[in-house]
């Protein structure tokens, strides 16, 4: 490793934010570690992750057990998750002296840094594109368009950690032209001053100022250059990072020096630990770890660690932990694993409220996966302290020593129920519908039979079951997602 870089950035204010602690490459380009210190909030090192909510929560774990049970540092929320009516109740949230407005109205441990930005990571595809003056967001409520000024008005009274200002992507199902991706970065740089002139313009003195991190888009680097060079030379003080859109950007990046300094978000959320080591090493610093949500939604316990155990076999990523022969094994889901899940429960009791359709087993399964990701960022630091070249070859071991994808969960998911599963497709969807065709006609026609023969008897009885194990698994399911 080449000698430890000095170079940190600082936030608008003066505050440091981002310190760097060592890098192979001055100019950004490969793994480092690094500090992201904010007044008042666990000081997060770097790389790590930040978790992904939905709306306002990470998906099973109330705000007391991801406090009690998790190390997460920080979260991402989307605005279009709150926002469903014109006024909505996250605008009016009393504010307290110290706190954050976005913290007091989703209960975030006050320690635990929010990253707020437009839209959900990842983003439901919108019907109609952006137009130039606004973004297509999706609420509860439907489609709507916000404006930069809305946005940076939100910004205000909401006071998130880091904002991550609106950026024209193309959340339609429609490849965009050369020209789309040209319009693009004009529209974004366009928002982007419009925002941070906003943002300037309206500053109190007393009011708790959000760290500004701008977009790199996912668009190839000779289209988007001239806005990287604005980002570098002409708002380079009023920017306090970079949400980067697209990993594979990142080598682009060096031929602008006054941006190495800066921390760097990945906002392409990685499938697999194999993803997330060529994004630390291609240069950021923090991902957002959408897996973790889905691999406890599909029932799998991960295992995976960080260096790997030396084994001669090609090990798994995770166990599905629907599959019978958890039965009856009383053994932690993981050996030597010091999570709350682990140090409490074993595998057959996980198996059983799993089939049980138990919110608890889902509770359980995130409280263990979020410790192992912990762990395997713990192990990736450990190594780069130790140097480039062990980082590296822990990095090679790791991808030659664990299969390329998470085994596949084979019981139901959790039931998923929001807006934002409503438009995708019927094929997409991750539960069977709780009302099906019985051989004389449909559930709730059996059960209009019912009600209308008054006592129930004969046929009729045939129907009360059906009704009784609806209404079981929908309270079961409640809050989920
Ligand atoms: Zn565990």
């Amino acid at each position: 490793m080449s000698g430890p870089s000095l170079e940190n950035s600082s936030d608008m204010s003066g505050r440091k934010i981002f310190e760097l602690i060592s890098s192979a490459a001055a100019d950004g380009s490969a793994a480092r570690l690094g500090k992201l210190s904010f007044p008042g909030k666990k000081v997060v090192e770097t790389p790590n992750f930040f978790a992904v909510t939905s709306r306002g929560a990470i998906p099973h774990l109330t705000p007391d057990n991801l406090k009690r049970h998790t190390s997460v540092n920080g979260v991402y929320m989307a605005l279009e998750d709150f926002i469903e009516k014109k006024e909505p109740p996250i605008q009016h949230t009393p504010g307290r002296e110290g706190s954050r407005r976005l913290h007091i109205f989703t209960a975030l441990p006050s320690n635990t840094l929010s990253v707020l930005g437009p839209r959900r990571c990842p983003a439901i595809t919108t019907p109609f594109g952006n137009t130039p003056k606004a973004l297509a967001v999706f609420t509860s409520t439907g489609f709507r368009n916000v404006t930069v000024p809305e946005f940076a008005s939100y910004v205000q009274a909401l006071q998130p950690d880091i904002v991550l200002p609106m950026a024209d992507l193309p959340h339609t199902s429609a490849t965009p032209s050369s020209k789309k991706l040209v319009r693009m970065v004009e529209r974004t740089e366009v928002w982007l001053d419009e925002f941070l002139g906003k943002l300037a313009s309206s500053k109190s003195t007393d009011s708790l100022d959000s760290s500004v991190f701008a977009p790199v888009l996912p668009v190839e680097y000779p289209i988007q250059w001239d806005y990287l060079r604005h980002l570098s030379e002409d708002v380079l003080g009023k920017l306090d990072g970079l949400a980067v859109y697209d990993a594979n950007l990142l080598p682009d990046l060096v031929n602008y020096p006054p941006l190495a300094p800066l921390p760097k978000l990945c906002m392409d959320p990685p499938k697999t630990p194999q993803e997330v080591l060529r994004q630390i090493s291609l240069g950021i610093d923090i991902c957002t770890l959408s897996f973790a949500n889905i691999t406890s939604d599909a029932g799998v316990a991960m295992t995976f660690t960080f260096p790997s155990p030396s084994v001669d076999e090609v090990r798994p990523l995770g166990i599905n932990m629907w599959s019978p022969e958890h039965n009856t094994a009383v053994v932690p889901l993981v050996e030597g694993c010091k999570c709350y899940t682990c140090s409490k429960h074993h595998r057959a009791y996980l198996h059983h409220l799993l089939n049980a359709k138990e919110m608890l087993g889902w509770n359980l399964l995130q409280i263990h996966n979020h410790h192992v990701v912990n762990e395997f960022f713990v192990g990736i630091r450990e190594a780069l302290a130790k140097g480039q070249a062990v980082f590296g070859e822990e990095a090679r071991r790791f991808i030659a020593s664990y299969e390329p994808v998470f085994p596949e969960g084979t019981g139901e998911r959790p039931r998923a129920r929001g807006y934002h599963f409503k438009s995708e497709a019927d094929a997409d969807r991750i539960n069977k519908p709780a009302w099906k065709d019985l051989e004389k006609g449909t559930a709730s026609a059996q059960i209009t039979n019912l009600a209308e023969s008054g006592t129930p008897s004969g046929e009729s009885q045939d129907a009360t079951p059906v009704a009784v194990v609806n209404v079981e698994e929908a309270v079961a399911t409640l809050s989920i997602n």
